[in-house]
């Protein structure tokens, strides 16, 4: 028996044969070729079976695993058309009269290099993309036949890295576990791992001798025992069938109402934090979105994100939801969450900084671009804007004057919109202490208990070392929650949480004596939370 320690990308036990995933290290001799048209005919050729491999592959992944996780294949395409990519290959084949095979490797380590150098992470994941396609052509013009489904009922998937062609030409329905040496929490294997509702590992310093062992992945604790002991392998086997047994439960759940006995009906919503987690969501039957972190959008970004760029993504996610309700929290950055290109001054106490909607009030120019996209994109779905970290009246009635201008200046341009509902985050006690005032100004409260337990308790949410007194059971939090759902009620708006506490199954009947009327948590808790609900008398 060996253990091997990880990191989790995704939660779950699998047990099954250990599949190491050896990429042949290609050598692609170079050669001389007399007829250069001829070749370049030959490269085309294989760049249209290609083209026709990635469609099917798209069409593939879009039944597996959904729009998002197909998008991919999608991409890859783009960048085989890629004229600059063609062109480099062409020229390489005219100019040193080689074989095409050799002109896209080249091709493919100069693209690879060109992007890994780039400063900016979406780029630089982009030089594993450039990779795969020119695999794949080289492949075709080796006349290669690939073989990535496996032969073993049920396996475990290890690899220095998957990519996502990789991914999904193998057969699902084997595949118990991913483990990979490389690899970050938002890999497509991580991505795929989650939609697949199958343990990931990342970081795994595998040894070649496991291959072809039984394992038992833990993707609670981020380990793999590969030869488990009789023991550990049944009493892992006890908590696989436990796992098995109570995602089956969840899933009769599926479809039904979030209502409970006595036939209130509570919104049951989910956290996202982009696109991609939009499938989980679908998965797990939230009646809407509670929470869209729009941060993500300006992270995973090395300059501002334009309107028209910030309009797709929440057309796409109000699209996607098909009417039912998006609740979009407007930009929270500061603290925990810098961003270099807003240039924002080192603080001494980041967390009570420049942050938030402090930003966005001192910036207008960032905040009324979003907001334009927000209500250009209302007009496709049933979108809601929320505002994160806010302390006073004074601040809402800012925002609404920022936001009526907007709505001003589109309709001058013709531009349709729908109205939105209006919400605030309560994430500070100074919003709870005033949030019969607040609630006079919008349609909602959110409240976010994360934060709202960090300035209740004067303990900073990021420093692990205080995780023993950062206590959100404190009657401090509870009190507060208590106190803003019924401000909320006695000026008829409605009360969430969507910070973690929300998902905390020890308190869902307590929310819910308190009256709370929506709850909005990660996809994967969505169903366990209704389990809850619809128990509760
Ligand atoms: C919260 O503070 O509870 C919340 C939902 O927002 P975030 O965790 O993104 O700060
Ligand atoms: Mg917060």
């Amino acid at each position: 028996m060996k253990v091997y320690q990880g990191k989790s990308v995704y939660h779950g036990i699998a047990i099954g044969k250990i599949r190491i995933l050896k990429k042949e290290k290609r050598n692609v001799v170079r050669s001389h070729v007399e007829d250069v048209e001829a070749e370049i005919r030959r490269k085309a050729a294989a760049v249209d079976e290609s083209m026709q491999q990635l469609k099917q592959l798209y069409d593939k992944a879009l039944q597996e695993v959904g729009e998002s996780g197909a998008a991919i294949f999608d991409v890859h395409q783009m960048m085989l058309e890629d004229q600059d990519y063609q062109e480099s290959i062409e020229n390489m084949i005219r100019t040193q009269e080689v074989n095409a095979e050799y002109a896209v490797a080249v091709t493919s380590d100069n693209f690879a290099a060109m992007f890994e150098q780039m400063d900016d992470d979406y780029m630089k994941a982009r030089a594993a993309d450039v990779r795969d396609i020119s695999e794949r052509l080289i492949s075709v013009l080796l006349e290669e036949k690939q073989d990535l489904d496996s032969k073993d009922d049920k396996e475990i998937v290890v690899a220095e890295d998957l990519s996502p062609s990789e991914t999904v030409q193998m057969d699902k329905s084997r595949v118990q576990a991913f483990v990979t040496r490389f690899g970050s929490s938002n890999s497509h294997t991580a991505i795929l791992a989650r939609t697949m509702n199958i343990p990931a590992l990342i970081g795994v310093d595998y040894t070649e001798d496991m291959d072809g062992k039984l394992a038992v992945v833990d993707g609670f604790q981020g380990i793999v025992i590969a030869d488990p002991d009789e023991a550990t392998l049944a009493g892992y086997r006890k908590k696989e069938a436990e796992e098995a047994e109570k995602r089956e439960l969840l899933q009769t759940l599926k479809g039904k109402e979030s209502v409970t006995k006595s036939g209130r009906e509570i919104r049951l919503y989910a956290n996202i934090g982009g696109i991609s987690d939009l499938q989980a969501v679908m998965q797990n039957d939230a009646a809407g979105i509670g929470l869209f972190r729009s941060e993500f959008l300006y992270l995973e970004k090395s300059d501002y994100p334009t309107e028209d760029e910030q309009f797709q993504v929440y057309k796409s996610v109000a699209e996607t939801m098909a009417g039912k309700k998006v609740i979009i929290r407007t930009l929270d950055i500061g603290a925990d969450k810098q961003i270099g290109y807003f240039d924002l001054k080192k603080e001494e106490n980041p967390a009570m900084g420049f942050r938030a909607i402090r930003i966005c009030l001192k910036r207008p120019e960032i905040f009324k671009t979003q907001l334009r996209a927000l209500y250009r994109a209302s007009n496709y779905g049933n979108i809601a804007i929320m505002f994160p970290m806010i302390i006073s009246v004074t601040e809402i009635r800012k925002i609404k004057e920022i936001v009526e201008e907007v709505k001003k200046e589109l309709k001058e341009q013709g531009i349709p919109f729908k109205e939105v509902e209006l919400g605030v985050m309560i994430e500070t006690p100074a919003a709870v202490m005033v949030s019969e005032e607040l609630a006079e100004e919008v349609d909602f409260f959110s409240i976010g208990t994360n934060d709202l337990t960090q300035y209740t308790l004067a303990i900073d949410r990021q420093n692990g070392e205080l995780d023993e007194f950062y206590d959100s059971h404190h009657p401090a939090v509870l009190r507060m929650i208590r106190m803003v759902i019924e401000n909320a009620h006695k000026k008829g708006i409605w009360a969430g949480i969507c910070g973690e506490l929300g998902a905390d199954l020890t308190l869902t009947d307590t929310f819910l004596d308190m009256g709370i009327d929506e709850l909005s948590v990660s996809p994967s808790c969505v169903l366990s939370i209704r389990k809850k609900i619809r128990e509760h008398a």
